[in-house]
């Protein structure tokens, strides 16, 4: 794929176009502005400002206080962090509570502590993608260090209800954290409301660059730092700020505030126009996942059949992006964790494929991908019926470069 080549990015939920506002902001912190925060002089000093002027952008985009957030280098750090501080703070708990569906930042991490002698109890999801509240419930125990639980799945978009897991764990006296990186942009949050100790957000999921994340730390909840060092972000987070990048994170927190709406009535009608148009004009397509409680960007579906790495191999001959699992875990053979934990077949699991759209995404480009999978689909399966697996696909290239 050359830069030059019209994409259709059906992948927003694996990362996010650098939104030309966003670039802007960036740029004075690497050009003229590119002093240490933590020096004693003014070329340096003076950036702490532009930093908490971020900070209170990103606050307000979860109705935080600004001293409840702390910059970090991704999502994945802050789920890590906030998982960490609950074990570290309560050296007694050992028991961990988190999903089967979570992002591979909390399934990896919760093999990494029972390395170390940590339980961690992993809750099964089901068909529909949906937590059972009531397991939750009675599988914290007075061992329970934290509950984690994500907002909403990247895979298949499907929402859980955390206000109501937050108020279990408030009940039985148990830390909270959770993944909202996939919510925010997307759903209103506030934290006040929820009243949850740890959220974790990633700012390459809404339009800012990658390798910067934040993680709301609740005031009061107790905290221990996951990456030791200097004295930054008041002792939470040792490393020397990336201005630029924090920047950058302020600038796309303002415009996800002002672009929700967009995301639930624009964004929503493209994804369910994709979405119906597969599940009506493609034989043996299924949704994976609960159709209502679900982010208004996603739409996972299964292609009877067929292999999800032959089907992206297809679409991106015609410059479509899109994703089967989850970005880490593609190129192995593995099978979603997601869609086998909601019981699909490993066939039909290995079929699917997530489309995820965002603010940059247009009706022209829904239609061409609407027009261009019957076809594509056909073929491939006419291919695997003939056990002639990659045919070339030559007719379909021509076509694309009208659009
Ligand atoms: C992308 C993602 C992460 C990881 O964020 P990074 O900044 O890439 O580390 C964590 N959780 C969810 C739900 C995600 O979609």
């Amino acid at each position: 794929m050359t830069s030059e080549s019209k994409i259709f990015y059906f992948d927003n939920n694996a990362t996010t176009r650098v939104a030309p506002e966003v670039v802007e902001a960036m740029l004075p912190f690497l050009k003229e502005f590119w002093g240490n925060p933590s020096s004693s002089y003014r070329f340096g000093h003076q950036l702490t400002k532009h930093i908490e002027a971020a900070r209170g952008k990103v606050a307000a985009l979860i109705n935080a206080e600004p001293r409840e957030v702390i910059f970090t280098s991704c999502g994945t750090e802050s789920n890590n962090s906030a998982i960490h501080a609950a074990l570290v703070t309560h050296p007694a708990k050992r028991h961990v509570v988190t999903t089967a569906v979570e992002h591979s930042a909390n399934i990896k991490f919760a093999d990494h502590l029972r390395k170390q002698h940590y339980e961690v109890t992993l809750l099964p999801v089901e068909s529909d993608g949906s937590l059972d509240i009531h397991l939750l419930e009675k599988s914290i125990r007075p061992d329970t260090a934290i509950v984690s639980v994500m907002w909403a799945n990247n895979e298949t978009g499907v929402i859980f209800p955390i206000e109501e897991i937050a108020a279990i764990c408030r009940s039985k006296g148990v830390l909270f954290h959770t993944d909202a990186v996939q919510v925010a942009g997307k759903l209103k949050i506030d934290v006040k409301d929820l009243d949850v100790d740890f959220l974790s957000l990633s700012a390459h999921k809404l339009h800012a660059p990658k390798g910067i994340g934040a993680l709301y730390i609740k005031h009061h909840t107790r905290f221990s730092p996951y990456v030791i060092g200097g004295g930054q972000e008041r002792g939470r987070r040792g490393g020397t700020e990336s201005v630029a990048d924090i920047a950058a994170f302020g600038c796309a927190a303002e415009l996800a505030a002002a672009n929700l709406k967009d995301e639930q009535t624009r964004v929503r009608a493209l994804r369910d126009r994709l979405e119906s148009a597969i599940l009506k004009n493609i034989p043996d397509t299924v949704r994976n996942g609960d159709r209502d409680a679900r982010l208004p960007n996603t739409s996972n579906i299964s292609f009877g059949g067929l292999e999800a790495g032959d089907i992206l191999k297809a679409l991106d001959h015609v410059g479509v992006c899109a994703s089967s699992g989850s970005a880490c875990t593609t190129g192995s053979l593995e099978p979603s964790h997601v869609l086998t934990a909601m019981g699909l077949s490993t066939a039909r699991a290995r079929g699917s494929i997530r489309f995820s759209l965002g603010k940059f995404n247009t009706d022209a480009e829904v239609e061409h991908l609407v027009k261009q999978l019957p076809e594509i689909i056909a073929e491939l399966r006419a291919a695997a019926a003939n056990g002639a697996k990659h045919s070339p696909r030559a007719g379909v290239e021509k076509e694309s470069a009208k659009v």
